[in-house]
């Protein structure tokens, strides 16, 4: 067969050759060991968790010594699309601080923007261009087979147990003389182009993945598709000639492609590429709490894999980040400890460092930094991060519970235990944190409220003798002394060692009496300091509360 006539005849319109790319994107000028790497999402603007950790490690393999990490959208789906997902792309991942240097998103003439199109639909021509090449050079060729054809063969190749796909004796169109498929194009029939795989049912290939170590998988020996009926290509296809000729140096990718990798290695031989290194990222896996066993997050079961789930909760996205570095970096955790004060970009991140097995999501770990990392935050960092939390996810409140800023922060001041001998850990993320301070805007009647409406003859005289003691200018000591002479008066122990010595002697001690209060003006048993409580609500709220329950 003359490939080239072929070659000709399938591809009309192409005018360049595979050199005219290869000068045209020359291999980068960059700092010795700078990488290159990439974030290649279909633009259906749906990031979870799990891309987001194959993307930290993308972003930080790059950044840690001047490299590139740039965006390309591989949108040959087009079923797939979603308006406007380059820009939630580019958004969510500005939230989490992690910034692309080239591609989409850029304008077309940024200076930065020198190895583009990053939109697949718009490189068609350079695609054709390596596929023409590959029909020249007899590696490629057109495949007319229908649909129902492919199925029935597939059938049958299920009934034979033996494996399926178009391949070997089952590639019927790899050995279509130039006339026949001449006529077949004259009669206007449809046809793909196929690979001609060189590879060997019973070769194996071994191939370094730089997360996952040595791998041996069989070698590819599918005809697979390389470009679809319209000319459009295949991922396969599309991300090989891409990450070449973008001079991507490290490809860090989710888990679920290491099974391809057998036609990415042949892909890359073919066309002549040295492969960048790749390096398939674990899953990431929780416990199941029906099992008790390990399981992959899965979409569908687990609303924490969606990144939506941690932004309507209000988790700052510096502590995601630190979290996802643990997860990421084995050492990353001890070294954050070391240097708390160093900005965490500064980490040495490695490959090597990346875990082979799954990663274990867990919550309370995740919930355990941020408790952390919270109480490294100043009064006003927090002040601002609820605030734009709160005007996003709860716009009504926000404009009531900001509308005085010394409030607020005073609030914040004391969960966060700022002036205090240690920081407090109590926040975790924004609407937990709602939660814990809502009583000072409004009060619930909760269930605590009516465990002491049981013994409401002594709750109402507590109350009404605390109210005639209270002087809004005593200080925390004198104020606490005020509860110690309710306490003696209504026959609970006023002196804790006494208390400890006959219990039965008394009807209970001063907390008992603080518990009686507490909860009248805050509704809950448990709070931070009460007395600081009452200053920052002011002695009017606090009197109306104590009245309220008096009078219920
Ligand atoms: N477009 C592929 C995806 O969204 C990217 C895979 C890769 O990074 O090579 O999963």
């Amino acid at each position: 067969m003359d490939n080239k006539k072929l070659a000709d005849l399938l591809f009309p319109d192409v005018v360049n050759t595979p050199e005219y790319y290869e000068e045209k994107f020359p291999y980068r000028k960059l700092p010795s060991k700078a990488e290159v790497t990439r974030m290649a999402p279909s633009p259906t603007g749906f990031i979870h968790l799990g891309n987001l950790y194959s993307a930290l490690a993308d972003e930080r393999i790059a950044h840690k010594k001047g490299g590139v990490f740039y965006l390309r959208i591989e949108d040959t789906d087009l079923k797939r699309k979603v308006d406007g997902a380059v820009e939630t792309i580019i958004k969510v991942m500005r939230y989490f601080d992690i910034e692309f240097d080239e591609g989409a998103g850029f304008p077309d003439d940024a200076p930065n923007n020198v190895y583009g199109p990053y939109y697949q639909r718009q490189r068609v021509d350079i695609y054709h261009t390596y596929v023409k090449d590959l029909v020249e050079r007899g590696l490629a060729y057109p495949c007319f087979c229908e649909e129902e054809e492919l199925a029935k063969v597939r059938e049958q190749q299920d009934a034979d147990k033996v494996l399926t796909g178009y391949y070997g004796k089952y590639a019927t169109c790899r050995n279509l003389s130039y006339e026949e498929i001449e006529e077949n194009i004259k009669a206007g029939k449809e046809y793909v182009i196929r690979l001609r795989s060189q590879g060997s049912p019973d070769k194996e290939i071994t191939f370094n993945d730089c997360i996952m170590g040595e791998v041996k998988l069989p070698e590819n020996i599918h005809d697979i598709v390389l470009l679809k009926k319209d000319g459009v290509p295949t991922y396969h296809l599309a991300h090989a000639i891409d990450d070449h000729l973008m001079r991507t140096t490290t490809v860090i990718r989710g888990g679920e492609w290491l099974a391809s990798v057998p036609i990415h290695y042949e892909l890359f031989h073919v066309l002549g590429f040295k492969m960048p290194k790749y390096g398939h990222t674990a899953h990431l896996m929780k416990f199941d709490e029906v099992t008790g066993g390990k399981r992959k997050l899965s979409k569908r079961k687990d609303p924490e894999l969606s990144l939506d789930y941690y932004r309507k909760d209000g988790y700052h996205p510096y502590c995601m980040k630190v979290y996802l570095l643990t997860l990421l970096n084995s050492n990353f955790e001890e070294w954050h400890e070391k240097f708390p004060d160093k900005d965490i970009n500064e980490f040495p991140f490695s490959i090597d460092k990346m875990s082979k097995s799954g990663a274990l999501f867990d919550k309370d770990k995740l919930h355990n930094i941020c408790k952390n990392e919270f109480s490294k935050l100043s009064e006003d960092e927090m002040y601002d991060f609820l605030y734009d939390w709160a005007q996003e996810n709860e716009p009504e409140k926000c404009k009531v519970w900001f509308a005085d800023k010394e409030k607020m922060l005073a609030i914040l001041r004391l969960y966060m235990g700022i002036g205090a001998k240690r920081r407090r850990k109590d926040f975790i993320y924004a609407r937990q944190i709602f939660e814990l301070i809502s009583y000072f805007f409004d009060i619930e009647d909760n269930q605590e409220k009516d465990e002491f409406k049981k013994d409401k003859e002594t709750v109402d005289a507590v109350l009404n003798e605390y109210l005639s003691l209270y002087n809004h200018e005593d200080d925390n000591s004198e104020w606490f002394n005020k509860l110690k002479t309710i306490a003696d008066k209504f026959g609970f122990a006023s002196d804790m060692k006494a208390y400890k010595a006959n219990p039965e002697n008394y009807k209970g001690n001063v907390s008992d009496i603080a518990e009686i209060v507490r909860i009248a003006v805050t509704g809950r048993a448990n709070t931070p300091d009460l007395w600081s409580i009452v200053h920052i609500m002011g002695e009017d709220q606090m009197c109306e509360r104590i009245q309220k329950v008096i009078n219920g």
